[in-house]
């Protein structure tokens, strides 16, 4: 796989849909810049979560077009696609099928019926669902409070509980119910199998390279255990998924978001898949606030040492991991990152109102760093210069800043809009002016095109309290980077 730059963005992120994100790429400024580009789903006819929540894989056309993308492959950028396989939503044609025949329909087992699924485990209540017994349910994990529910409405008046890991929109019009919901898809059902061929099918028609393998891990179901990563069906689910990329060229990117004490990461790599480095972020920031480079270094050497290919970055459409950091970062300097990120404007999501379960913290990087020319450019030549494949968050690129309003229109829920605002063309052309941004893009293309990065190239990282050097090899082109972590100052040697 291409270790290049990916840039990172919703199709209406830089302007008003990818078009305008082409004509953006193809400018002198921002040549050799990327080599790889993960458009988030929202490409697709989705409604919630921004875009997590797909009715089906057809394009958006108003956001993006088979033209748009064969535009990009022409300008030698490679796609990252998401492959939603936990969820579709409320309005794919399954769902819409299963609520108009019920029982008749073709997809009754296409979606997790949870009375169905518990029959047997635990007891009816008052409201029609299923308590789980208390044995069961008790390591259970859950991404919000209460059971994974949502109440779906049948024609006839009858209401049915089904699995819905992720977001739900539950309102009255007309008189009326009205409900969206990223509904769980049934794993053992042998249609949802064919619908994923599918998707991955038409994922590869439209250039993917790259398939990032969305909230994967709470695929599979079984009762009595923790139905998230559960063993050993997960690994089961991904050596079938992998029969079907191999069969349309893909490679697939998991994503799982668990503590480095876990070490989900290295079983996941020891299985021969890439994997993200949701550490970073927070060690990077860590290290600028501390100025201490060793934890940083630490993990730098572990990567090389181990071959763990991984994926990074600083921002991205989620939050700055804070899970993830147990265990590679003390729990004191966990909670100092929040601190510092919380008093620069930042929001803390924690997990299903556990206190001190933290989940992640939303605040755009540049804001998270105080809203610091300096730190952003040394955060991003500290990216360039850890092994992997980097991607870019357009926001982190162009200095966005926490955007409060778009958290307060989102309502409750709406933590993530802070570091998602939609940036205008003139906004962009604007900020392709910025030192700040100026300065990113040349270690963007730096990072892109110097021959002593990527495939079969050596690092060797050097720590001296604020004091780091990094400096990567190939045959006989040397690049370092020298820092000071505490000055927020660095020079490049070529
Ligand atoms: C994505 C989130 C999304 C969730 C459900 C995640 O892992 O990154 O943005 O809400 O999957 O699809």
């Amino acid at each position: 796989m291409n270790q290049g730059v990916m840039l990172n963005a919703y199709p209406d992120s830089m302007g008003k849909n990818l078009g305008d994100i082409v004509a953006v790429l193809e400018k002198p400024e921002l040549k050799d810049a990327f080599s790889s580009f993960y458009i988030l789903p929202s490409m697709f006819h989705t409604d919630l979560d921004r875009g997590f929540s797909v009715q089906d894989y057809g394009l958006e056309e108003s956001l993006a077009t088979r033209e748009d993308l064969q535009h990009l492959m022409d300008l030698g950028i490679d796609l990252k696609l998401d492959f939603i396989l936990n969820h579709a939503s409320v309005l794919s044609p399954q769902f819409q099928d299963l609520i108009k025949h019920g029982d008749a329909s073709k997809y009754k087992d296409f979606f997790i019926n949870w009375n169905t699924f518990w029959e047997g485990h635990g007891t009816m209540n008052a409201e029609g669902f299923i308590e789980p017994d208390a044995d069961l349910i008790k390591d259970m994990f859950f991404r919000k409070p209460g059971l994974p529910i949502l109440m779906v409405e049948f024609p006839d008046g009858h209401q049915v509980p089904y699995w819905n890991t992720f977001y739900q929109k539950v309102w009255e019009e007309h008189g009326k119910t009205q409900y969206l919901g990223q509904m769980d898809l049934n794993i053992k059902s042998e249609l949802v199998w064919e619908f994923y061929e599918d998707t991955l099918r038409t994922l590869a028609s439209y250039g993917a390279s790259i398939v990032r393998l969305d909230a994967f891990a709470y695929a599979s179901k079984e009762v009595g255990k923790r139905n998230f990563f559960n063993e050993p069906e997960t690994w089961e689910i991904l050596e079938r998924l992998t029969k079907l990329a191999n069969k349309y060229g893909l490679t697939f990117l998991p994503e799982i978001h668990a503590s480095y004490e876990e070490a989900r990461f290295r079983q996941v790599t020891d299985k021969g898949y890439m994997t993200y480095d949701f550490f970073l972020p927070g060690l990077i920031i860590d290290a600028l606030e501390s100025g201490n480079g060793s934890h940083l270094q630490k993990w730098a050497n572990e990567i090389q040492d181990n071959h763990i290919g991984v994926v990074n970055m600083l921002g991205c459409h989620d939050g700055i991991p804070l899970l993830d950091l147990k265990g590679i970062l003390p729990e004191a300097q966990i909670q100092n990152l929040i601190d510092v990120v919380v008093a620069r404007g930042g929001f803390v999501k924690d997990l299903h109102g556990a206190k001190n379960v933290y989940y992640q913290v939303n605040a755009t990087y540049y804001s998270a760093l105080g809203d610091n020319d300096k730190k952003m450019l040394l955060a991003r030549a500290l990216q360039m210069f850890m092994p992997g494949k980097p991607q870019v968050w357009y926001l982190d690129l162009f200095a966005g800043k926490n955007d409060h309003e778009a958290m307060k229109r989102a309502g409750e829920g709406g933590h993530k809009e802070i570091n998602r605002t939609n940036l205008s063309t003139e906004e962009i052309n604007d900020r392709l002016t910025w030192p700040v941004v100026r300065k990113q893009i040349e270690l963007l293309q730096l990072r892109n095109t110097h021959p002593a990065f990527g495939e079969g190239a050596h690092m060797d990282f050097t720590c001296n309290g604020s004091k780091v050097a990094i400096t990567w090899t190939k045959g006989d082109a040397k690049i370092s980077l020298d820092a000071d972590l505490s000055a927020a100052t660095y020079t490049i040697r070529k």
